[in-house]
Order: C-alpha cells, then structure tokens, then sequence
C-alpha cells in the first residue's frame, strides 16, 4: 500500500477530525493552490476582461485567456475558440440545446441519448423534442447498468440528428463506448455530445481523437471552483449555431435598429463572466497535470481496495461494471433503506450519497429506488476504506 502524497494538499483534510469524504462525484474538494488563486485574483487582480484597456484589466484579461488555452490542452481541442465558459455541464448542455435549429432538427429527425444519462443530458433533450416535434430515443442498459451496445448502434439511423452520452455514468461509475457511438454517428451525419462530468477527473481526454461534435464538463468535480464550467464545440459547428444569450462582450456592434455578433469564442458568451472561477480552474488544471500519473495511481489502487472489501460483504450487490468503472462505486444492500444506512454511516462522520443521483430512469431500469454511491478522489487513504468498510458493517447488523 502507498502513502498519499496528495492528501495533504488539500485543507479540508488536514482540519482536526475530517470528515471521511467518499462523495467526490457531487462535488471534489480543492487543494490549496486553487483556493489560493481564487483569493489572489481578488485580493491583487479583480477587474473586469475583454473590457477596459488599463493595466489590471489587461494583465486579468491576459491571464484569463491563457487558462481557455490551457482547457484547450487539457482536452486536445484544435484551437481555444473552441471553448466557451459556463457555468457548468448543465449550463453547457443547456446552451446546445437551446441554440440548435431547424437546420440540425429536421422533421422526422430522432434524438438518441443513453440510459444511463444524469437528468442534465436527458430534460434539455425532452424539452427540445418536444419542441420540434421529434422523437427522443433511449440507447438501452441491461439489468447490471451497462449500455446494451449492439442495441444502441442499431438505434443510429439516417433520421438520428443527436446523440448525447455521458463518457462515464454518475450514478455507477461505468465508462460508455463512446468510441464505437460517435464512430457510428459519424457515419449518418448525426451530431454527438459527450457529458465528460464524471470523466475529466479521472480519464484522459482528446476530444479530436473521440471526434465528438460537443465536449461539456464542470470545474468543480475536478478539483475546481463551482460556478464554472466548459463547453467544447467544434469550430465550424460553433460558428454556424446562433447566439445563447443576448449582452455585453458578445457583441461586436450595436445600433438601434441591428446588432452584429462577436467572433468565438466570445460570440458565447454574454455579461460578465465568473472570472475568479476560470483562475481558480487554472490552477485545478495545474493541479491535475503536475500530478496526473499519481492521482490515476492512487484512485486505481483505492478502487481496487474499495471493491474487494465491498464484495466480501454478504447480501450486498454491487452495479454497473467493476472492470470498466472509474473510482466510482454504486451498491445495494438486500433488504436495507439506504437512507437508513446513509444516517448511521453520517453518524460515523462517512459522507457518502443515496438515491436516485439524478438518474431517476436508470433507476427504473434497473427495478430499484437508488443506490449508495462511494465516489473516491485522489485525497483518500486506505485508513478511510477500512473504517467505512467498518463502519458499514457494523451499520448492516444494526439494520438487519
Ligand atoms: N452530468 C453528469 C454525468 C453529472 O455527474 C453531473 C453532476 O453530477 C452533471 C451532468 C451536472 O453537473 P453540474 O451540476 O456541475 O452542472
């Protein structure tokens, strides 16, 4: 077993009596450096971007354009006007959803999204369906939470106009084929979006080697700020869709009676955008690079340890696919609410999250109300798997 170098970085855990934070996939915690760069940018930079032309400002503008870039590295895009601020996936999802026409959205066209969607790739669908007229398709999932791949592949027809999946599922941890579900779209002309949420903390990414049409993830499950996130969209692609919202900084010239728009990136977005949140990011993708190779150690390792002592457990089951899962790991436990094991596990100062995760219908597919989600990042040690392992045991007897 290895010591964790990283865990120390991180100032949540270095209070006196932490808490046992298995619930990385809601939201990671934030090592110092990001909280240090969100506070210089507030204490020694804070000024407006893209705006006035005085020395603040163009040394925040500056540095704020170098982090676009830096997104645009850390996910192989082409070039940085291909990545647009939000506030996060939803947002980013939303953003596509809203600014896709008729061009795209013919009549009779067919929108396709997996089973195992968070609602945030599944509700802007449904709302765009409804909108055109058209017919939302489910890529199915069997009863252990994978996608039925053949099945999903014969759904990609010549009337697909979208396809959204997530590259790894939230609720299970499961990573999709989305190798084999953007290939196949390629070839009948259908736009992909990929829903990298749950993935950029962990897997490696290159969104021109995937050949997706649209990339979206939040900063902070990825060790940075709320309040910010990322939409990739391929340029061309970008350039032909309309405007999102309406403002300051997207627009190029104003008259009372037209008003022309700004090039990307900036066409995107409008109003003053969450400039600490892109510093803050900066630094998480500092972070990530300086210590890839040991976080994928460490969560590899976790996991592994994680799931050997899940399985020993009688009358537990585990979901989605263990050998194909990032460090994400969903369960039931025959018999028990998990809302009852969740209030014995808080008692024991475990954070850990039960329910639905946002994925009502996988739920309904899989015949169960929710599940216990342990979602683990590079700050955790083996001490925290034994003692929840414990103390999860000890929860069960109480239970049964
Ligand atoms: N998609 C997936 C797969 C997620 O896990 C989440 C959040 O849990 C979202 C979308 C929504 O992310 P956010 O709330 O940061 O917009």
């Amino acid at each position: 077993m290895i010591e964790n170098p990283l865990r120390a970085l991180f100032p949540q855990f270095t209070q006196a009596n932490p808490v046992v934070y298995l619930d990385s996939a809601a939201t990671s915690h934030k090592p110092q450096s990001v909280i240090d760069r969100t506070t210089e940018f507030y204490t020694a930079e804070n000024s407006n971007v893209h705006r006035s032309s005085h020395q603040m400002a163009a040394h925040t503008t500056a540095q704020f354009e170098a982090v676009r870039k830096q997104v645009q590295q850390f996910i192989g895009a082409a070039n940085s006007k291909e990545i647009i601020w939000t506030k996060g996936t939803t947002e980013s999802i939303n953003l596509v959803a809203a600014c896709l026409t008729a061009q795209q959205l013919k009549p009779g066209s067919e929108l396709l999204v997996s089973g195992l969607e968070h609602h945030a790739n599944l509700v802007p669908w449904q709302q765009v369906a409804q909108r055109f007229s058209l017919s939302l398709k489910i890529m199915p999932v069997d009863k252990q939470g994978r996608l039925e791949l053949n099945q999903a592949l014969r759904l990609i027809n010549t009337n697909t106009a979208l396809v959204a999946i997530a590259q790894v599922s939230n609720a299970l941890g499961n990573i999709n084929p989305i190798a084999a579900i953007i290939a196949k779209a390629k070839t009948v002309g259908a736009l992909t979006l990929v829903d990298g949420a749950q993935a950029v903390a962990h897997l490696k990414v290159n969104v021109q080697d995937l050949g997706c049409d649209f990339y979206v993830f939040s900063g902070h499950k990825m060790y940075g700020p709320t309040g910010i996130g990322v939409l990739y969209g391929k340029q061309t692609l970008l350039e032909s869709l309309p405007p999102y919202q309406f403002g300051g900084e997207m627009i190029e010239h104003v008259s009372y009676q037209h008003s022309s728009f700004q090039t990307l990136p900036y066409k995107y977005e409008a109003g003053t955008p969450n400039i600490a949140g892109v510093m803050g990011l900066g630094a998480a993708l500092n972070f990530m690079h300086e210590h890839r190779d040991v976080i994928d150690d460490i969560e590899n390792q976790l996991y592994r340890y994680l799931i050997n002592g899940l399985s020993q457990i009688s009358g537990l089951r585990l979901w989605g696919e263990v050998d194909n899962s990032v460090a994400v790991q969903s369960f039931t436990v025959e018999g028990l609410s998990q809302q009852d094991l969740v209030i014995l596990l808080n008692q024991q100062n475990i954070a850990i999250r039960a329910g639905h995760h946002c994925a009502m219908p996988l739920m309904q597919t899989l015949g169960i109300e929710g599940t216990l989600r342990v979602s683990l990042a590079c700050y955790n040690t083996f001490d925290e798997i034994d003692y929840f392992l414990q103390a999860l045991k000890s929860a069960i007897t109480q239970l049964s």
